[in-house]
């Protein structure tokens, strides 16, 4: 029997990607260049399919690298002289922020505590931050920003870049892509398909910040600089060779989502979200670790055991071949994490609620 996975990542299959990608062999989409007309197509095609989805404005590029941990390492050489800022509220956060600190840049962070949400209007960002970094689903508490706060935040703030990690949400969130500079996210968690891809949406002012630390004589990477890779995107080719069949079932399921419509995974998503939270209101022993509901996670439900250990839940719905992320670092044992990703089907979080109940 196969095990249904409501783990945050990687993450249950999209439905189709196994015909799509049987299909793809079929068409030996493995052994094509990459400096080829057809895999020009197939970069053009998940392109414009992204911009569709996201509503992503057409002075953005959008540019492929091997993981999303590889584009906080990207955005910091590309756009970041000394200062970036960092809101810090979990693992994933602070490994952006580290990620400068391991760089040698002068990284500041604010920070509250992990299972809780900012006060935006608390956050005082001084004038000489190059790059403001923001997290929109902080995935090993399972607290989300509010995309308002977002919003806010870089409008307010327009001196510096704003970036944000969308990495276990996209593309449910609906964000202005105007408003914000560069954002970006990995395929293996809500976009349902196999890990080995990165996905970098990023704006003309993001290029010429690089452009100018590269005047400037400083190092901004060697093989996926932001320029090098903004120059290949202009012809529809990467600086590496790339994970080609990935962007192949990217730009297969970004179509899949296309004939679902934005609108109703939105209004999906949050349905199913409901019922994760309602059922945690009224269960015995666990609860949501989010208090504050506008807070709460739409794709990464974060349960705590009010007894302190979930171990038993675990190992029970494994046994009913269902796989449920467990508490992310310190809160391994007591913290049950469940993705409500597109892949993570209505019926399936039935039967997950149903057998959580019996706990
Ligand atoms: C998983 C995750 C990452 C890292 O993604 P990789 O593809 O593993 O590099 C970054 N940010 C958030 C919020 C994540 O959930």
């Amino acid at each position: 029997m196969q095990n249904i996975y409501f783990t945050p990542g990687p993450s249950a299959i999209f439905q189709s990607v196994y015909q799509h990608t049987k299909e793809a062999f079929e068409l030996q989409i493995h052994s094509i260049s990459h400096r080829s007309q057809q895999f020009r197509e197939i970069y053009q095609q998940c392109y414009q399919g992204l911009k569709k989805l996201l509503n992503i404005p057409d002075n953005m590029a959008i540019v492929f690298t091997a993981s999303a941990t590889e584009i906080w390492e990207r955005l910091i050489w590309s756009c970041v002289e000394n200062h970036s800022l960092h809101l810090v509220n979990g693992a994933f956060s602070k490994k952006f922020y580290q990620t400068a600190q391991q760089l040698q840049k002068k990284p500041s962070v604010y920070q509250s505590n992990f299972g809780e949400g900012f006060e935006i209007d608390k956050i005082n960002i001084e004038k000489n931050i190059e790059l403001l970094a923001l997290t929109h689903n902080e995935t090993s508490t399972g607290v989300s920003m509010p995309v308002a706060d977002i919003h806010a935040l870089a409008e307010k703030n327009q001196h510096a870049i704003t970036a944000l990690d969308m990495v276990s949400s996209a593309p449910y969130p609906n964000i202005d892509f105007t408003k914000i500079d560069t954002a970006f996210f990995s395929v293996q968690k809500s976009f349902g398909l196999p890990a080995g891809l990165g996905v970098w949406i990023v704006n003309e002012k993001c290029l010429k910040k690089s452009e100018n630390l590269e005047k400037k004589g400083l190092l901004t990477g060697t093989y996926h600089t932001l320029t090098q890779l903004w120059k290949f995107f202009e012809k529809f080719e990467t600086p590496a060779t790339p994970n080609v069949l990935s962007i192949y079932l990217l730009n297969k399921v970004v179509e899949d989502m296309l004939k679902i419509g934005i609108e109703n995974i939105r209004t999906q998503t949050e349905q199913k979200a409901k019922k994760l939270y309602d059922m945690l209101e009224n269960h015995q022993h666990l609860q949501a670790f989010v208090k504050n509901k506008n807070h709460q996670s739409h794709t990464v439900v974060v349960a705590e055991s009010k007894n302190g250990d979930v171990s038993n839940i675990l190992s029970g719905l494994k046994q009913k071949n269902m796989i449920v992320g467990s508490g992310y670092g310190d809160f391994k044992n007591n913290h049950l994490r469940i993705a409500n990703f597109i892949a993570n089907e209505e019926n399936h979080i039935d039967i997950l609620i149903k057998e959580l109940q019996n706990y």
